[in-house]
C-alpha cells in the first residue's frame, strides 16, 4: 500500500490545497494530510482547528486522513511508513524553497522522495495569505475557500478585524 504525506500550514485550507489533495488521493492508496505546527508562525487557526477544517473539506475522500505534527517532516513520514511527500508547485517562486526542502528531507531519510504536482491554473496565485487578505476587505471568497468551511473562515477573519480595530 502506497502512502503519501501532504504537509503544509493550511491556515486555512484553500481550493488550491483541496485540488492537490484530490489529485494525490487518486494517485496513492492513502494520503495523510499533515498540518505542520510551526512555532515561528502565528496562525489564524490552531492546529486542531486546521485539522478539523481540512477534514470537513475532504470528507468525501475515503482514503484521506488528516493529522497534525510538530515533528520533523522526515520523521513523521517514516513513522507513518510513507516514502513520498507531495507538494504543490505554483509559480517559479515556490521552486527554490521546495527544491531545497526536498534535498534536505532526502538527506535525513534517503528513502524519502518528494513529488510535485503543478497547481491547477485556476489556483496558481492562491495562498492562505491571499484568502486572509481578501477576507479582510470582505471580497467574495467562494472560488477560493471550500463551502464546508466558508463560515468558519469568515467568522475568524471578522473576529481578528474587530480585535484590531478595537
Ligand atoms: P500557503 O500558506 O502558501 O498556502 P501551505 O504551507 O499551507 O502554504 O501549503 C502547503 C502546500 O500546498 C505547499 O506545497 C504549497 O506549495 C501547496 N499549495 C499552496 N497553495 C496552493 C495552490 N493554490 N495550488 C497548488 N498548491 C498549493
Amino acid at each position: 500500500m502506497k502512502t503519501a504525506i501532504y504537509p503544509g500550514s493550511f491556515d486555512p485550507v484553500t481550493m488550491g490545497h483541496l485540488n492537490i489533495i484530490r489529485r494525490a488521493a487518486s494517485i496513492f492508496d492513502r494520503l495523510i494530510v499533515c498540518v505542520m505546527v510551526n512555532s515561528e508562525k502565528h496562525p489564524m487557526f490552531t492546529a486542531q482547528e486546521r485539522v478539523d477544517l481540512v477534514r470537513r473539506s475532504a470528507k468525501d475522500l475515503a482514503n484521506v486522513t488528516v493529522e497534525s505534527s510538530s515533528a520533523l517532516l522526515a520523521d513523521f513520514a517514516r513513522s507513518r511508513g510513507s516514502c513520498v511527500i507531495v507538494k504543490g508547485l505554483r509559480a517559479m517562486s515556490d521552486f527554490e524553497k521546495e527544491f531545497q526542502m526536498a534535498q534536505i528531507n532526502n538527506k535525513l531519510y534517503p528513502d524519502l522522495d518528494t513529488m510535485f504536482l503543478t497547481a491547477d491554473n485556476r489556483y496558481m496565485y492562491l495562498s492562505s495569505s491571499v484568502v486572509k487578505e481578501m477576507g479582510r476587505y470582505e471580497a467574495d471568497l467562494s472560488d477560493f475557500v471550500p463551502d464546508e468551511i466558508m463560515q468558519d473562515v469568515l467568522d475568524r477573519i471578522h473576529l481578528i478585524n474587530t480585535k484590531q480595530e478595537g
